[in-house]
């Protein structure tokens, strides 16, 4: 079994050019920049994981330029040496010699076990405790911009017959004049599809409790993270103020958090990104303790590319409480394919592809075209 052993680990920066720009409340992108991390065992076999955040270091402080060094500098000889079936120690060590970065750890741990189940010929979701469901449903994320362009954009995603829910970013502009523009795409879009909305940590309190009930009257089914991640007491006043769910996502990255959450009552859903979670077991164990609590998870993005996004996939096809769906549309909006394969996305959702491992294979072609120097 020295198959298994741990010969070399690699990191690769490509920056993905966007089919759009996409606009949060302060940052805007038109490429994802990814880092994809590479674990070869003696038997010759590859496993990748992605590192990846919403566009810049403004969601959780870290980027693919921080995770790059923290991987080649500090993760990297904790792997070198181990047999990739000694997962659990390894994460406890990396645990030991690198704090936070969850992104970063993200990348190492989802290459971990994609090397480990092409190893046993298995599928990811094996190893995660088997199979949920093949496939799930998507929405599509709309941005900043006003009303007129977000209805045009969200009618014509409904002809696609992709996606039935929309969720759109707020916060970029003064509160009263957001939700006018929020309600404006609702009206628009009432009985046709659900709209949610992500506030992305932007508001206080007092904002959200003047300017949520609006959204709701509107008859928006979901708020996002209104208020700062830290601040799970306004997050439970909220909570308890409204007649439709707030969804935990800044205020949720680890399995503490979920606990902190639940005992406050602070969320009625769970938005669950194996990046920001340290991966696929910690995002595992935080949907563990949802279904415990009976609260419900979505299946949440960091705008992975594909690789990223099947891993979030095999997550979400093993984890039955998945009420809310995903926005695994990571894929949908990059301009170029970085897959052999790609994913299939249809009227039914995202389907798990088959094969060992994630079951999707890089383009190296790809990765030259668009590596960063
Ligand atoms: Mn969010």
């Amino acid at each position: 079994m020295s198959e298994m052993r741990i010969e070399r680990v690699e990191t690769v920066v490509v920056d993905i050019p966007l089919r759009r720009a996409h606009r949060f409340a302060r940052a805007s992108m038109d490429a994802q920049p990814v880092l994809y991390v590479f674990v070869r065992t003696a038997g010759g076999v590859t496993g990748v994981g992605e590192g990846v955040v919403p566009g810049g270091p403004w969601w959780g402080g870290e980027s693919v330029e921080t995770m790059q060094v923290i991987v080649e500098r500090y993760l990297a000889p904790v792997l070198l040496g181990r047999r990739v079936d000694e997962i659990a120690g390894i994460l406890r060590d990396i645990n030991d010699v690198v704090a936070a970065n969850l992104f970063a750890k993200t990348a190492v741990e989802v290459a971990l076990h994609d090397a480990w189940a092409r190893h046993l010929d298995v599928a990811v979701h094996t190893l995660l405790g088997g199979l949920a469901r093949t496939r799930i449903p998507v929405t599509w994320a709309l941005g900043t911009e006003p009303a007129p362009v977000v209805v045009e954009e969200a009618l014509a995603k409904l002809d696609t017959g992709l996606h039935r829910s929309f969720k759109l970013k707020m916060g970029a502009q003064d509160p009263a004049d957001d939700v006018a523009r929020i309600v404006a795409v609702a009206e628009k879009l009432a009985g046709v599809a659900g709209v949610r909305v992500d506030i992305n940590a932007r508001w206080d309190r007092l904002i959200s409790l003047t300017h949520l009930p609006a959204l709701a009257e509107a008859g928006v089914e979901l708020i996002e993270q209104p208020v700062p991640g830290h601040d799970v007491d306004a997050l439970a006043a909220i909570s308890a103020a409204l007649p439709i769910p707030v969804m935990a996502d800044e205020s949720l990255r680890t399995p503490a958090d979920a606990i902190r959450l639940v005992g406050a009552r602070a969320a009625g859903v769970f938005a669950v990104k194996t990046t920001k979670s340290g991966g696929l077991r910690a995002s595992r164990a935080i949907a563990e303790i949802a279904a415990a609590a009976g609260i419900p998870c979505y299946a949440a993005t960091s705008i992975e590319s594909p690789i990223g996004t099947a891993a979030a996939l095999h997550f979400a096809c093993s984890t039955p409480t998945l009420g809310w769906g995903s926005e695994l549309f990571g894929p949908l909006l990059m301009a170029e394919e970085m897959l052999v394969e790609p994913l299939v996305y249809d009227a039914d959702g995202l389907h798990l592809p088959d094969g060992p491992g994630l079951g999707v294979e890089l383009d190296p072609a790809r990765i030259a075209a668009f590596r960063r120097d």
